[in-house]
């Protein structure tokens, strides 16, 4: 991108060396090149987008304040600056700039990269992390406490038997954990699609309803689905199979016993939505936004008492976006939830055409 104000700029535009624009081009991130009077008389394609140029003008008070300190220092300077993300709300990017005097009297270099995504993937991490740390706690310091209850009931075999109940369902719960942890990590590295097979959705549910058919029974909840034929998605089938799975289990645990579960297809404008709709408990309207995130419950003791681990509908988010989809609810307190998983349709034809 050049900017073309008057005939003097211009000029200098075309003394700018091919070279050193190839090369600015070729960079990662973003780079612009600033004359006398703080104006940019040349930039690389995309760096307008980032906010940090507008109406020929630099935007960031702090950048224009680190230019003028090279210029007379002749001196690389490098810094963090903030640009808002856009004219309301509070997101900004954070971007680092390295500002570099050129040879050519006048003319500075700003090389420009955006950490936003890097610190936000960062801030994920160390949030899950010690939301894991925090969540690992609760079992293992009641296997604690339940073994030093088993060491000093010894003489009272009833005692011994409660406490070892117990100490199982903390150990099973533990292990749930550390497995659903393992499988989002899972998620969030690997790329489904990069291994993606042609999938039957009704095999998909047959083989979900499959795995939930115990906790069904043991709650006396019947599962109930309407087969559909040739439609088919691309993707992985372990985590379809693991996202549709735990909706059931989801719709089966909040769910009062001997109601009913029902999953159903839908194929509309190449997009197969599967429902799992319960006649459960439902979700408060103010919390529906918030269910999807990694251990989030809301209710928190009924979960635990259900074995939850506050991580299923984590699971399933991710297995959607990976597969160029999304999951969506519908649900009212004390009448049902239904929720959509929605997946692109595969079809060789179109596939073939293209
Ligand atoms: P959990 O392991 O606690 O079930 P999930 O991530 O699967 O964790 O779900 C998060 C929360 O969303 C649950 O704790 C529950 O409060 C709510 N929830 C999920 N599915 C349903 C449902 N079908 N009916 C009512 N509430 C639900």
């Amino acid at each position: 991108m050049k900017f073309r104000r008057d005939a003097e700029l211009d000029k200098r535009v075309r003394e700018l060396p091919t070279m050193l624009l190839e090369v600015l081009d070729q960079l990662e991130g973003h780079s612009f090149i600033v004359a006398a009077g703080e104006v940019p008389i040349f930039a690389t394609a995309g760096t307008e987008q980032l906010g940090i140029l507008k109406d020929g003008k630099v935007q960031s008070p702090e950048l224009l304040a680190t230019v003028r300190v090279v210029r007379r220092t002749n001196k690389t300077q490098t810094g963090v600056i903030e640009i808002p993300r856009g004219p309301i709300g509070e997101g900004k990017h954070e971007l680092t700039v390295k500002v570099i005097p050129l040879t050519q009297e006048d003319l500075v270099l700003v090389l420009v990269s955006d950490e936003s995504e890097a610190q936000r993937v960062h801030d994920v991490r160390r949030d899950f992390v010690a939301n894991i740390s925090h969540e690992l706690k609760t079992p293992i310091g009641a296997l604690l406490l339940l073994s030093e209850a088993v060491l000093g009931a010894k003489e009272d075999p009833d005692a011994v038997v409660k406490f070892a109940t117990r100490m199982r369902s903390e150990a099973k719960r533990l292990t749930d954990l550390v497995q659903e942890i393992i499988n989002l990590s899972r998620l969030q590295d690997s790329d489904p699609l990069q291994v993606a097979k042609e999938l039957d959705v009704q095999d998909l549910i047959n083989s979900a309803i499959d795995q939930s058919q115990i906790s069904a029974d043991s709650r006396a909840i019947s599962v109930s689905n309407l087969p559909t034929e040739n439609v088919f998605v691309l993707g992985d089938h372990e985590q379809l199979v693991m996202a549709i799975q735990n909706l059931i289990e989801n719709a089966i645990n909040y769910s009062p016993e001997g109601t009913k579960v029902s999953v159903t297809t839908q194929v509309q404008d190449e997009i197969v939505t599967i429902n799992v709709a319960d006649q459960g408990i439902g979700i408060p309207e103010q919390e529906i936004n918030r269910i999807f995130e990694r251990f989030y419950r809301v209710d928190p003791a009924r979960s635990r008492q259900t074995g939850g681990t506050g991580l299923g509908l984590s699971i399933v988010k991710h297995v959607a976006l990976k597969h160029g989809g999304e999951v969506t609810v519908w649900s009212a307190p004390s009448v049902g939830s239904t929720f959509s998983l929605r997946l692109p349709r595969y079809s060789e034809t179109k596939e073939l055409n293209q």
